[in-house]
């Protein structure tokens, strides 16, 4: 990944009518990077990706793509794909991705060879002839992404890109995401799943009430929401009990549970982790088997910063 920067919004506004959908947000997303955009429900991440996507204009602000002011000039060079898939149902698939393909610049002969390999690669030889409407809804999804990435954007924007999809094609849709990401596609991926933020995700912004209210790479994010925390797991046979532990003046103890022998210790103020580990290895009789730092999920980190 470089330090360049492939898509920068600079204080974007949208107002519908009396409702102001996105007051004021402004991120950069790296060229290379995988970069979510999250929040809550209503919170204006489809009103700021259309607005990427020039399928509406900001009100204010400033949006640059490879360095120069947004004109739809650059749509080329960006796939989206919305939440709402746009297929036309009584098109034959071959037919349907081959004209997509085309409307996006692609000559006829560089998309047929494209397609090919795609076929390949999602194993749907047997699809291409079938309209629309006779498949799937996650076959259709599979289709959708086909005609989302074959001209090979630089800016790849793919919005709930596994809603409705089985496991096995989720994870065969994400792992197209990481090899396009290899070969240098930047992703901006919008998601209320917050478990695939933590696995795909390198930075994010989060976006509530039209304002973007927190953003940057995942691990910062993580630990600026630290609490210290640490799990403590330790031998079933032990004679010590939880409760005994919990007792011990150098430990601060906010939950156990006695029968598995697990804790979870708050360090103390000034305290470091080497520090609380010296203090449980000098326990006696106390067998360690599992030691670490308790980071929060996203989950929590979303439910905080929207809360407040
Ligand atoms: P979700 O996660 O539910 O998809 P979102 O973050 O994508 O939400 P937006 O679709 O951007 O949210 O909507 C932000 C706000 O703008 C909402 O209150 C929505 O009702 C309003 N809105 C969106 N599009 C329009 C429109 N075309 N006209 C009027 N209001 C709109």
């Amino acid at each position: 990944m470089t330090n360049k920067i492939l898509l920068s919004l600079q204080s974007v506004e949208k107002q519908y009518e009396s409702h102001k959908a996105v007051q004021s947000v402004s991120f950069d997303v790296p060229e290379g990077s995988i970069y979510g955009i999250l929040g809550p429900n209503g919170a204006g991440k489809t009103s700021t990706i259309r607005i990427i996507t020039c399928i509406t204009r900001a009100d204010g602000g400033q949006i640059f793509f490879g360095g120069e002011p947004l004109q739809p000039k650059h749509v080329e060079n960006i796939g989206y794909m919305p939440e709402e898939r746009g297929l036309y149902k009584k098109m034959k698939v071959e037919e349907q991705v081959l004209y997509l393909a085309q409307l996006k610049g692609m000559p006829y002969k560089t998309a047929k060879t494209e397609w090919e390999a795609w076929c390949k690669r999602f194993d749907i030889d047997s699809w291409r002839q079938k309209t629309i409407e006779d498949l799937s809804k996650g076959m259709q999804q599979k289709v959708q992404f086909i005609t989302t990435v074959l001209h090979r954007p630089r800016l790849l924007i793919l919005d709930e890109p596994f809603s409705g999809l089985d496991p096995v094609n989720s994870l065969l849709i994400q792992e197209e995401i990481h090899r396009l990401n290899r070969e240098g596609t930047t992703i901006l991926f919008s998601t209320h799943r917050m478990e695939q933020v933590e696995q795909i995700c390198e930075h994010i912004v989060l976006i509530n009430k039209g304002k973007d209210v927190l953003k940057g790479e995942v691990k910062s994010i993580k630990n600026q929401y630290k609490e210290h925390l640490f799990e403590l797991h330790y031998a079933l046979n032990s004679p010590l009990s939880a409760e005994q532990l919990a007792a011990l003046p150098v430990l601060r103890i906010v939950s156990h549970n006695e029968e598995r022998r697990e804790l979870k210790i708050q360090l103390k103020e000034g305290d470091n982790a080497r520090q609380l580990l010296a203090a449980l290895l000098q326990i006696e009789r106390l067998d360690i088997i599992l030691f670490r730092e308790l980071l929060p999920t996203f989950n929590e980190i979303f439910i905080r910063a929207v809360g407040s």
